[in-house]
């Protein structure tokens, strides 16, 4: 396994939507577990492969503290949602940004696993608000979306400062 670069807001692969998966390599399972040491190595709870640099339809997922229960996820799709909720949430592409979005308390999702297996999870809290946050990097879509215009220029324009000064 090895460890791969994240890539930071501004990187055009993070704008771009996603591909489905319609067979799972060996470069996908090895995408995968490489995938699941990054985020274990940065202390995250979720990773999307547009994250890494690769546009396709997969993720990985561990929200318990043991990072004993991982989840990956190929060509997930949300079936069901339940009860809106705001809380703070960052994104390993934005180091040091959080902020508050409203997301699904619960959510219900379908995906392949990386057996090939078809699954589906029920899933509420820190685990529901992974699985969007998730989904949404496959479809190009990032959590400052979600935030006022006038929030959102404001991180922007935080990051921009923080580029110039070579700390992005
Ligand atoms: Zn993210």
């Amino acid at each position: 396994m090895s460890k791969l670069e994240i890539k930071k807001y501004g990187s055009a692969v993070l704008r771009k939507k996603s591909e489905k998966i319609s067979k799972i390599t060996s470069e996908i399972e090895c995408l995968a577990k490489d995938m699941l040491e990054t985020m274990y190595l940065a202390n995250g709870v979720g990773l999307a492969a547009p994250q890494v640099g690769a546009s396709f339809r997969m993720c990985v997922i561990d929200v318990t503290k043991e990072k004993n229960n991982p989840f990956i996820m190929i060509n997930p799709e949300i079936i069901s949602v339940e009860n809106k909720v705001s809380e703070e949430e960052g994104c390993l592409s934005f180091p040091g940004v959080y902020e508050k979005v409203g997301r699904f308390k619960k959510v219900s999702a379908k995906y392949t696993d990386l057996n090939g297996a078809d699954k589906t999870i029920a899933a509420e809290g820190f685990l529901a608000k992974a699985i969007q946050h998730e989904i949404d990097h496959l479809d190009a879509k990032l959590f400052i979306d979600y935030l006022p215009d006038w929030k959102r220029k404001s991180v922007e324009s935080e990051i921009k400062r923080k580029k110039k000064t070579g700390q992005w």
